[in-house]
């Protein structure tokens, strides 16, 4: 297979890395864990990505998300070019925040009231000031791979680039913070049970991913949602929903809805802004009616509730129904069987997981149900994959600890093109 010729891109990035930390915006842009250049994007278009060299790519990274549409959709476009033209920021109310928050509240189970923000992480930190607020408390537990954004409480034993990095704790995050939050192993009830009952009337909430996304993709097992809600019931702690990611991903009522296991706060982000910077949280009136000014819980933003982020997010929701999900799950089927079968005839262990648009796969023998579990997956052969299926044309997160995601563009055409790619490269990395 002829290397890619990414000239164009080294050039940019030789650029950048003498001026920009890293030469990148954001830590897993830089693709370093694969040892791999990262390449300039110059336009996308469905479920294509164009590099400014002229290649093209089936994109799995989408925006890391947010493009559950595929890149560009008409709708969107029409809807926020209309916006544009009446103006990119009021710092005012205007009707299409309101549109997105109906919109949210009908589709979110425990969301009555919701307050956009403009990231996954403001939307998570929040989340845990009201928390704290709401309940008088200090401590929160997390789970060890999970990543909530980057607010100081959250950056330990996190996942996605923090993981991939090997940085677990981030120099910068005081001890006192340190010590406010505890982390416990994900699909594990006893762990969560043990730091409750050692901590009495202490602990403020517990933030999840309902589905693992930052560790690569790890489903929640039999129960432990539904008995993560009932511990923190019984220990008046608050359950906190991180469905940045999950949200509108697994399924058209996020993973609280496909589960049936309301949480007290939901965070949003990702999917909810169309590909626009945004974020949310969001619960029941009583617990929302604390934060500023209707309570004395502050949290403010010059640019929360944007009009052309939330323009975005409507023309986004609006155009997913329950026939798109359907899709989704035959679409994501055809993938993981296929990427089953290929493993299997090249005697490769992978261990393929999933839920709703978005999946992964390990190169590790299953099952993997929390962070230990990743771990054991060999990461040399996912680098050699990840080169060699880059000059296939399939664009992938750079790392085992990253989930992919596919979109209303993504078809039977791309399906059998990305099979094929991996048909030989599987070959090759059996050699
Ligand atoms: N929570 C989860 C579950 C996420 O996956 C992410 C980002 N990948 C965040 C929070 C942070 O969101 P943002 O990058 O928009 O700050």
């Amino acid at each position: 297979m002829p290397k890619r010729n990414i000239s164009k891109s080294q050039h940019a990035f030789k650029s950048a890395v003498t001026k920009m930390p890293g030469g990148v915006s954001s830590p897993v842009r830089a693709f370093n864990s694969v040892d791999t250049e990262p390449v300039y994007i110059d336009r996308g278009e469905g479920a294509y990505l164009y590099d400014i060299d002229g290649n093209k790519y089936i994109d799995y990274v989408l925006s890391w998300g947010p493009l559950i549409l595929g890149h560009a959709n008409p709708r969107v476009v029409q809807d926020v070019q209309a916006m544009t033209a009446k103006g990119m920021s009021f710092g005012a109310n205007h009707l299409s925040e309101l549109a997105l928050t109906d919109e949210v509240i009908k589709r979110v189970p425990s969301a009555e009231s919701v307050r956009f923000v403009n990231s996954g992480t403001e939307a998570t930190m929040s989340a845990l000031r009201l928390a704290r607020g709401y309940t008088g408390r200090d401590l929160i537990i997390k789970c060890i791979g999970s990543y909530h954004g980057h607010g100081d409480s959250l950056l330990i034993k996190a996942g996605s680039g923090v993981a991939t990095l090997g940085l677990p704790d981030s120099p910068g995050v005081t001890k006192g913070t340190v010590a406010d939050t505890i982390t416990v192993p994900y699909n594990d009830l006893a762990a969560v049970e043990a730091v409750l009952k050692q901590h009495p009337q202490q602990v403020a909430a517990l933030i999840v991913e309902p589905v693992a996304g930052n560790m690569g993709v790890v489903p929640p097992i039999a129960g432990y949602l539904e008995g993560l809600r009932s511990l923190t019931h019984r220990y008046d702690a608050l359950l906190i929903f991180d469905e940045v990611m999950t949200g509108f991903r697994v399924g058209l009522q996020c993973a609280q809805g496909h589960f049936g296991v309301t949480p007290d706060l939901t965070c949003l982000g990702k999917v909810i802004g169309g590909g626009m910077p945004v974020g949310a949280y969001a619960g029941p009136r009583a617990i929302m009616e604390q934060v500023a000014p209707a309570g004395n819980i502050y949290q403010a933003g010059t640019l929360s509730g944007n009009p052309l982020a939330m323009t975005a997010g409507v023309a986004t929701l609006e155009q997913l129904t329950p026939a798109v999900y359907a899709e989704f799950n035959r679409i994501i089927d055809k993938l993981t069987t296929g990427i089953e079968t290929i493993g299997r005839a090249h005697q490769i262990p992978v261990t393929v997981n999933r839920a709703g648009s978005m999946f992964g796969f390990f190169f590790a023998d299953g099952p993997i149900h929390n962070f230990n579990d990743v771990n054991r997956s060999n990461l040399t052969r996912f680098s050699d994959y990840y080169r060699e299926m880059s000059d296939r044309g399939i664009y992938l997160p750079p790392s085992q600890f990253e989930g992919l995601f596919i979109s209303t563009a993504h078809t039977d055409v791309e399906i059998d093109a990305t099979l094929n790619a991996m048909e030989d490269t599987f070959a090759i990395l059996q050699k």
